[in-house]
């Protein structure tokens, strides 16, 4: 029998309470207010904005290094110096080589490393932030309910199916049974982050590709708590280098929080050759280098984390509108990744799209022609300005290290330019080597225990709960194809690449078969990105689940 739905209907519905569905839905209600208050016509409301989020509570997923450039909150909090829970200016940075033993400092802290005027912050503490100005502003913010599909409507979209809850791992409905809702907008605006579901499948399905396809890092990054005296709240230094050889893409940091705690992380670009190498045991390692190990010795691990973050820039940037539909943030490749940063670009695309989707409001036309405004408002502020002078640096870096500090340096001295433009890549995916016959699987990576951990450890420190009874969200089109040809082409890189022991190939019968953890699942969306044969698929597991970034 078909399933009987609610029907709501919303002016705006924004998928995703990161910085940049906040920011969307924080402007447009003063908008909204202000033309209320001069008595234009027609009189709009900021509860029709709904804004949905998946996890348990505001913030609960949000992850990130992260040094914030103030540019975009200074805009749109104008008085956020006073109320938003920032953990320290930066008062000092630097930028290390790393080799096996020695870190050599950099004399001068490499222009894009430079971090004077900006702040520390927990991205979660941010955002919950955030969520508290919204919802004083009278918009509805619904947590624990996730975008299960987009509903499309003369080549556009009209809304959101939300992902029903209660269903049991054969999809058979529960007690607790609730269907999700259709939640109709006359704007849709996804705003779900790296790799977001909605948008990639829109993506595809509407053929919005950018010029060149979106490529990711991998970002991993432990809180801890350290003896005092180790390391200056404010400092923030970068490290190139060890543990990761010059063929690849990344590096790592680690920042001095107030009260004796220290953010310390790596970026690892998700187009590396080598199919078995396993980026959160590389992280384990880096913490082991003397200029890491004399900063968390005897501290204490607090907090766990790892998040996907998109390197591809202005030219992997998709089409971000459509008939009723607006892509904004991370999933709209708006990062700078030269910088290492997006949040302040996250927010004022929300910004720029709440402006967009005020005309259509009051106009009542939400369609594309509107809604085509958004790209151009990006385009006349300081997003293009910011993203256009870095538009071929990930490209540069396809070729290893030294290739890309060659690129890097020309494309500095030409406004980004460089010496080809635009400088096109491929999907990281390609970019493995296959194995060259039946190379033993290296040994997992366990840890002491102290300074360094095994994946399940870690993964108990980011909080993660997921209901056990429920269908698997990690949805892999072949399996045999994993027991198989995976197996001899690039055994498994799954096992290795997923920073929460969530692949396992396992011997059942004499055969291997791909055995998935779904719970650990931290919503990283590494998996979605970097498998080989492009048959693995993340789609929202049931609301509420996934990590808890408390204070990350
Ligand atoms: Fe990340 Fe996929 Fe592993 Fe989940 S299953 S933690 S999304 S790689």
């Amino acid at each position: 029998m078909p399933v009987e739905r609610e029907r709501l209907d919303a002016d705006v519905l924004i998928v995703g309470a990161g910085p940049a569905g906040l920011a969307c839905a924080l402007h447009l209600s003063r908008l909204i207010a202000q033309h209320n208050a001069s008595g234009a016509k027609p009189e709009l409301s900021a509860e029709n904005i709904y804004v949905l989020e998946k996890a348990r509570e505001i913030g609960a997923h949000q992850l990130s290094g992260a040094v914030m450039d103030p540019r975009g909150l200074a805009e749109l909090v104008p008085d956020w110096e006073k109320t938003a829970p920032l953990e320290s200016p930066v008062t000092d940075d630097a930028a290390y080589v790393l080799t096996a033993a020695n870190a050599w400092k950099l004399p001068i802290t490499p222009p894009p490393l430079q971090n004077h005027g900006n702040y520390i912050v927990s991205l979660n503490k941010l955002v919950k932030w955030l969520g508290g100005l919204v919802e004083k502003s009278g918009v509805n913010l619904f947590t624990q309910f996730d975008g299960a599909s987009l509903i499309y409507e003369s080549g556009g979209i009209a809304g959101v199916m939300t992902g029903d809850k209660g269903v049991d791992k054969d999809g058979k409905p529960k007690d607790n049974y609730t269907p999700g809702y259709e939640l109709r907008a006359k704007v849709t605006v996804l705003a779900e982050g790296p790799r977001g579901s909605l948008a990639k499948e829109m993506v595809n399905r509407l053929k919005l590709d950018g010029l060149n396809p979106q490529v990711y890092g991998i970002g991993i990054k432990e809180l801890w708590e350290v003896p005092a005296g180790r390391i200056k709240p404010g400092f923030v230094a970068h490290t190139l280098g060890w543990p990761l050889d010059a063929s690849m893409y990344g590096g790592g940091w680690v920042y001095g929080l107030p009260n004796n705690r220290v953010s310390t992380g790596m970026v690892i670009g998700l187009d590396y050759r080598d199919p078995r190498f396993d980026p959160h045991a590389a992280f384990q390692k880096y913490k082991t280098h003397p200029f890491l190990k004399r900063i968390l010795d005897g501290g204490k691990l607090v907090r766990y984390g790892a998040k996907t973050l998109p390197y591809g820039g202005w030219y992997s940037m998709p089409r971000t509108y459509v008939d009723g539909g607006l892509i904004i943030g991370d999933s709209a490749s708006l990062l700078n990744s030269q910088r290492l940063k997006g949040i302040h670009i996250a927010i004022k695309s929300g910004m720029l799209a709440a402006e967009t989707v005020f005309e259509a409001l009051k106009t009542g036309d939400a369609s594309s022609k509107t809604l085509s405004a958004f790209p151009r408002k990006i385009d006349e502020s300081w997003i293009k300005k910011e993203l256009w002078a870095v538009r071929n640096f990930h490209q540069g870096f396809r070729h290893g290290l030294y290739a890309g500090l060659f690129h890097a340096g020309l494309q500095f001295v030409t406004g980004g330019r460089g010496l080809v433009d635009p400088m096109r890549t491929r999907p990281g995916h390609e970019e493995y080597q296959k194995l060259s016959g039946s190379v033993p699987a290296p040994e997992r990576f366990k840890g002491d225990g102290a300074l360094t951990f095994d994946r399940l450890t870690d993964v108990y420190h980011s909080g993660t709960r997921h209901e056990e009874d429920q269908p698997c969200h990690l949805v892999v089109a072949d399996l045999n194809v994993c027991a198989t040809k995976c197996v001899t082409e690039y055994g498994n890189p799954c096992q290795y690449f997923c920073p929460a022991a969530v692949y396992e190939m396992v011997q059942e019968k004499g055969q291997p078969r791909l055995k998935i953890n779904a719970s650990n699942c931290v919503h990283c969306k590494t998996c979605d990105i970097a498998d080989p044969y492009q048959i693995i698929t993340w789609v929202p597991p049931e609301g509420g689940g996934g990590p808890n970034y408390d204070g990350m």
